[in-house]
């Protein structure tokens, strides 16, 4: 019998920055949808908090401690998830910082921070779940740009490197793995309410009001407006769609 399009009970997915902002957005979607759920994140504590809140929708939920730049730690993760909840069939590469400074004054330190923590932490993640996929016969995996994967920003030079990366890593992987019946795709958020923006609009005069006047929908997103986006992505309906690039932005990308 084919699969419900939207179902994905019996499906473990793994979320890197899944125990807050938009990470924890497609948690929820995803758990509500019947994922079992792995968060993935340096603070023990916000994860323990979130792993609570996705177990109280009706599924496993665990905790793995992680730095997502760091290879071994990356590889003891991914065994632990297929160990604790038996499989991997979902993959969402979220975890990303941002350090607001214009190139000439960014130091290569953080240069080197922002690319490994957005971009590389993608390729270790991804390279440590692709067996367990092809071996289940597929997979899906979501990764999460922004507008400056089309947009350049004076005051973000490393993340919008990072972020244009991630749409063309994506693109790589999907070809690379459209044999395997593991489909990869990437999102693309607008301005969303998170900690990471919070910091933006005390930083960036006049920011917030900027925003509100570029967006048709003429409202910051919520981290809840991912969660229909994470199970689209995550489930048999989008079985046919690989490679993608999808904004979830309110219009703020097509906005003249
Ligand atoms: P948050 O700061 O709320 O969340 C970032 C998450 O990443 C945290 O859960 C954090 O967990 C995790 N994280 C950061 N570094 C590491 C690391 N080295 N290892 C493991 N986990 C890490 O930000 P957002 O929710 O806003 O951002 C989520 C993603 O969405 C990012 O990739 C961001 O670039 C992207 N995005 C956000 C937009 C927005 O408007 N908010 C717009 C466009 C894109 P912990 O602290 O526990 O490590």
């Amino acid at each position: 019998m084919k699969p419900a399009l939207f179902t994905l009970s019996g499906k473990v997915a793994i979320v890197t920055g899944g125990n807050g902002g938009i990470g924890l957005g497609m948690a929820r979607g995803l758990a509500e949808a019947g994922a079992d759920i792995a968060v993935v994140g340096r603070d023990a504590a916000k994860s323990t908090a979130a792993v609570a809140e996705l177990a109280r929708i009706g599924v496993r939920a665990i905790s793995v401690v992680a730095d997502v730049t760091d290879q071994a730690a990356v590889a003891t993760m991914a065994a632990r998830v297929a160990g604790e909840l038996g499989r991997i069939d979902i993959l969402v590469n979220n975890a990303g910082i941002n350090i607001r400074k214009p190139p000439h004054a960014l130091d290569i330190a953080e240069w080197n921070r922002v690319i490994q923590t957005n971009l590389t932490s993608a390729f270790l993640c991804s390279q440590a779940v692709y067996p367990a996929m092809k071996a289940a016969g597929g997979g899906k995996i979501v990764n999460i740009g922004s507008m400056m994967s089309i947009f350049g920003a004076s005051f973000a030079p490393a993340y919008a490197a990072s972020k244009g990366g991630i749409v063309q890593f994506t693109r790589s992987c999907a070809c690379a793995w459209a044999a395997d019946n593991i489909q990869v795709n990437a999102v693309l958020p607008g301005w969303i309410d998170t900690d990471l923006t919070k910091r933006a609009r005390q930083e960036i005069d006049g920011l917030h009001d900027r925003v509100l006047q570029r967006t048709p929908a003429a409202r910051w997103g919520e981290i809840d407006d991912f969660g229909g986006i994470a199970v689209f992505l995550a489930s048999p309906a989008s079985d046919f769609v690989t490679g993608t690039a999808i904004p979830v932005d309110g219009g703020y990308s097509i906005m003249g």
